[in-house]
């Protein structure tokens, strides 16, 4: 038999043995790269999956094989796609003491959030098993993890579902987002407590930081925090980031940060497919003691795309509606309940924010879309850009087509600009305060 048909039989046979979960997350996407001395080189996505399947299921695998060829067989794996190779990285520094046990949770940003309560989907599943993996024991060789995706797509939440389960587990984790870790080191420098917050990040098992894109452009806590990855780089410890952007791509936080974060792994979280969807509706709608029926799930599903922040919004609105009107829960209501805007969770329209931004800084709303590059319609453009994307629902490529049709790399570009000047103009500073504070307003 070919040595491609025999993993393609062991694949079968595999698919039987292990659950749908785990036959999806590790095997789905194998092949076979070579088969040389009689050894099946099989190729696998990332190293994680590498060193996961190498570990814990090669002795199964290699039995499936020998069962086909009807003889001994040897399997390694190998990574398959690709990567460039992460550039050299600074040796660590030092070797973090034992932590002090600490779990800092924000429950208001963190309502419950837990593997259980997180569905996994095909674009999820294999930051959802690094995650899992991470929360019961150091990944050695993958430190940092970072999980990237585009706002909504559950990074927050899989983060405090990480600290919750190394919490209970009893290592030390701290969850804390890049700007209170930000505000927090300016004022240990303020305080000349700086020892105490170094010893507090730089010692604890497990650290977690959330949007860490929120470093660009800051130049002191960018440094501080390549400093604590580089007391946590053992192998008795953990750091675990999310981000909005592939860490290779944020060249803004500077090189050496930006090396050290590609040489750990970096596992992409994209928008769930529509079964995936109506699975998360399910886990929400259970919070609620109205009943909603199932056509009504698989209606939303259906016709709310993207963002599952966006699917929650639309589901509130539907049993608020209920609750409110006393309208019953239908693929009627649920249909106007996803015409309506929710005036306090909906972010500011667009076309306000353009209008506004215009305004504030006297140009007309054709020349911030337009296509000059001067600075007083460049540096309102950058801000408008922020402004949109703070806002936390709408994707670099959406911003770039309210912005007169630019790339998402443009963007990405103006938004980095934009952090940069507000952390050292003070004008510019004042000018977004004022318009954040407008914008709030609802009218
Ligand atoms: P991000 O941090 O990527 O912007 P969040 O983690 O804040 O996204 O997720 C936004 C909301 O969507 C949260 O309420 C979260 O529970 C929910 N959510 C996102 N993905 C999933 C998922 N796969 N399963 C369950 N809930 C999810
Ligand atoms: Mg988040």
């Amino acid at each position: 038999m070919r040595p491609e048909k025999v993993w393609r039989a062991a694949l079968g046979e595999l698919q039987l043995q292990v659950s749908r979960s785990t036959f999806d997350t590790w095997l789905r996407n194998t092949r076979l790269v070579s088969f040389e001395d009689g050894e099946y080189i099989v190729g696998v996505e990332n190293g994680f999956a590498r060193d996961w399947l190498d570990a814990r299921m090669r002795t199964t695998i290699e039995r499936t094989v020998a069962g086909i060829i009807g003889g001994p067989a040897k399997v390694s794996f190998v990574l398959w796609q690709h990567k460039p190779e992460p550039a050299a990285t600074e040796t660590p520094l030092l070797t973090a003491s034992l932590a002090t046990k600490a779990v800092r949770q924000k429950s208001s940003r963190a309502p419950g959030y837990s593997f259980d309560n997180f569905v996994v989907g095909p674009g999820s599943r294999m930051a959802h098993a690094a995650a899992l993996t991470v929360a019961e024991a150091p990944l050695p060789g993958h430190n940092p993890l970072v999980i990237y995706g585009d706002v909504g797509l559950g990074k927050t939440h899989l983060l405090c579902a990480t600290a919750h389960l190394c919490a209970r587990a009893g290592r030390s984790a701290l969850l804390i987002t890049a700007e209170d870790f930000t505000n927090e080191l300016v004022s240990a420098i303020r305080g000349h407590t700086t020892e105490s917050f170094r010893e507090k990040y730089r010692t604890v098992e497990v650290l977690l930081v959330d949007d860490i894109q929120f470093f660009v452009g800051k130049k002191s806590s960018s440094e501080e925090f390549l400093h604590t990855l580089n007391a946590l780089y053992s192998p008795s410890h953990q750091v675990m980031l999310s981000c909005d952007q592939a860490p290779e791509s944020l060249a803004a936080l500077g090189r050496r940060l930006c090396s050290r974060l590609s040489a750990g792994l970096a596992v992409e979280i994209t928008a769930p497919d529509a079964g995936a969807r109506a699975e998360i509706l399910r886990t929400k709608a259970a919070a609620f003691t109205e009943p909603i029926p199932d056509e009504v799930i698989t209606f939303m599903a259906e016709n709310v795309g993207g963002h599952v922040r966006a699917l929650e919004g639309a589901l509130h609105r539907l049993v608020a509606r209920a609750r409110v009107f006393g309208t019953p829960i239908d693929t009627s209501s649920a249909s106007d309940a996803l015409c309506q805007s929710d005036p306090i969770n909906d972010p500011v329209p667009s076309d306000r924010v353009i209008a506004e931004v215009a305004g504030r800084f006297g140009i007309t709303q054709r020349e911030l879309c337009g296509k000059g590059r001067a600075r007083r319609v460049a540096v309102p453009r950058h801000l408008a850009m922020h402004i949109l994307r703070e806002q936390g629902n709408r994707s670099l490529a959406e911003i770039g087509e309210l912005l007169g049709g630019r790339d998402h790399s443009t963007v990405r570009h103006g938004c980095e600009r934009a952090v940069s000047l507000l952390s050292r103009d003070d004008t510019l500073r004042s000018h977004a305060a004022f318009l954040r504070e407008r914008l709030s307003r609802s009218t």
